[in-house]
């Protein structure tokens, strides 16, 4: 099968877009081949064994992250490997993707969206693997070996190419099992074949979702890269502005918004700075919302697909479940 490239900051991508495709680190990118579809140029450094980094092209099997020297044994491993969906409980499942139009007879065909919650501690291999895979692409992240502490949620799409099945890892996020500094979301990476398609509002969407079902607010750790940043920026507007349309009353208590939202004070108090919607008065801030420019706003960012996720595709679970 021809694989398709997908350049990095210095080799532009063709066909999908990668809108955010940030500044590499001096010397850190490399080739690798992915699966048997994508040959890749990495962005930054990961931490693989040193004689695998040695290696003139690294090669990444796409279902279980498991890293060669050699193509001829990833060819080998692509035939034997058993890893056909990332391990653990499937938290949502959205079966209701419509197919792509298209004149291509043999264009994939996608069937679902799929996100699995990956326990580190049970899937140590998995998770070490897909955490290496992960910070090729991530800026300003370091690689724990303390894989135990974090659940990874793993987004994936089924589709159907020439009438076989396949699963396809688009991305995914790490939250710490127990964060002492409300951190919801450790890490988040959508790859770069699968980029500039919605793909990072959904997992940010499922990160406030388990975070409003533990009861309380949460927020990324950081520092965020410049492409989380926006990410970011775009998904608190909508999430405040969606909030206040439901709230549709002359007085805003900021913890409301908070457990409508899952954000902490501060992001929320941030995102209404930046929506200018806070005055100051007396020394006090107030929040100052005429109505029509309410309507506006929320007309400008489109809330009307907002939440993201849809709330017929999460699987009925309890917090206690997925607790450490
Ligand atoms: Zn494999």
């Amino acid at each position: 099968m021809a694989r398709r490239n997908h350049g990095g900051p210095t080799s532009a991508p063709s066909g999908t877009p990668s809108p955010a495709t940030p500044a590499a680190t001096p010397g850190r990118q490399r080739e690798i081949v992915w699966g048997s579809a994508y040959q890749l140029t990495t962005w930054y450094a990961s931490a693989y064994p040193a004689e695998y980094d040695s290696a003139e092209v690294l090669h990444i099997c796409d279902r279980c992250f498991k890293y060669m020297r050699k193509e001829a044994t990833l060819h080998r491993h692509l035939a034997e490997c058993q890893q056909l969906t990332p391990p653990g409980l499937e938290l949502y499942s959205d079966h209701g993707q419509p197919s792509q139009p298209t004149k291509q007879l043999h264009q994939p065909r996608l069937q679902s969206l799929r996100i699995f919650e990956v326990d580190g501690k049970a899937h140590k291999l998995y998770g070490q693997n897909l955490a290496l895979f992960g910070k090729l692409f991530l800026e300003n992240k370091t690689v724990s070996y303390d894989i135990d502490r974090f659940y990874f949620y793993v987004l994936t799409r089924t589709f159907t190419s020439d009438g076989v099945t396949a699963v396809q890892v688009l991305g995914y996020f790490s939250k710490e099992k127990a964060s002492l500094e409300q951190h919801n979301l450790a890490c988040i990476v959508v790859f770069p074949p699968f980029q500039g398609q919605g793909h990072g509002q959904l997992l940010i969407d499922l990160s406030y979702t388990l975070t409003r079902r533990e009861g309380g607010s949460g927020t990324p750790e950081r520092p965020l890269s410049a492409q989380a940043e926006r990410s970011y920026r775009t998904y608190w507007q909508k999430a405040v502005l969606s909030a206040l349309h439901e709230h549709s009353r002359e007085y805003y208590a900021l913890d409301r918004l908070c457990r409508q939202t899952g954000m902490t004070g501060d992001d929320v108090m941030t995102t209404l700075y930046r929506l200018g919607l806070v005055q100051h008065w007396h020394s006090q801030a107030v929040l100052c919302i005429p109505k029509d420019d309410l309507q506006q706003r929320i007309d400008r960012v489109n809330i009307s697909r907002f939440p993201i996720l849809k709330p017929r595709a999460l699987r009925d679970w309890t917090w206690d479940s997925v607790s450490p």
